[in-house]
């Protein structure tokens, strides 16, 4: 064998002996919450934030940043928008190394956003993945609101692209519509809305779907998958059963 090849393959054999080590070490994760009591924490943090009463800043001083420089056991994991309304640590009133977020408009998940998602479950051990879903979502009304066409950007049509499998089922189902036909048009407020709900919970829906390592995980009872909608105004999170 050639001698550079060689070098090559022994150090790519170090760096898989590697990760499956640090697989091994921390398959654990989030020691001690389950996915129900990880849920609990968030809804009971919300309750802070909705209350006024944010107790995050505690945990997120030099003291807990020492603490978890070396490793992190996060218990929960956050799928959410962009939008800057809606930080998961302020909202659900977490501080440093209790949330792992990952953040994209419309809350929906390509390759990048999974593969996050997955190293979170399997890798960190969190125990709870959320979909979050927002009131008035820039990107759903977006996606509303082109109708098929283009938007001008074909980055921001592939976020419409990702967005519109749940606004057939919206129309179906929208307590607002009841029915009627052009409710894109005439209650499009309404209609938005209900977009935003059928998104969240169409992509909770698929993570098992589009990852084996979720599929997996949620068969062994390891994690839990729930969807929910963030109340801009009154800052409450409400979950989907
Ligand atoms: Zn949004």
């Amino acid at each position: 064998m050639h001698k550079n090849r060689m070098i090559r393959r022994l150090a790519l054999t170090a760096f898989s002996v590697f990760v499956a080590g640090l697989a091994y070490a921390s398959s654990g994760g989030a020691p001690g919450v389950s996915p129900d009591e990880a849920l609990q924490k968030l809804m009971d943090g919300n309750k802070n934030y909705v209350e006024n009463k944010l107790t995050n800043a505690a945990r997120s001083d030099a003291a807990t940043r020492t603490s978890l420089a070396k490793s992190q056991k996060p218990y929960a994991i956050i799928l959410t928008c962009s939008d800057s309304r809606v930080p998961p640590e302020i909202v659900f009133d977490k501080g440093l190394g209790e949330l792992f977020v990952v953040r994209v408009a419309g809350n929906i998940p390509d390759p990048v956003v999974l593969g996050s998602i997955e190293y979170a479950a399997e890798h960190l051990g969190s125990p709870l993945i959320m979909v979050l879903g927002h009131e008035r979502c820039g990107a759903v009304t977006a996606t509303v609101e082109s109708k098929g066409k283009s938007t001008g950007s074909a980055n921001i049509d592939a976020i419409v692209k990702a967005i519109e499998p749940s606004v057939k089922p919206a129309a179906k189902d929208c307590e607002a519509c009841k029915g009627e036909k052009k409710c894109a048009e005439s209650k499009k407020s309404d209609f938005v809305e209900c977009v935003i709900d059928a998104n969240a919970k169409t992509v909770a829906a698929s993570l098992t779907k589009k990852s084996k390592i979720l599929k997996h995980l949620a068969e062994e009872k390891k994690i839990k998958i729930v969807a929910a909608k963030y109340d801009l105004d009154e800052g409450t999170v409400m979950l989907f059963k």
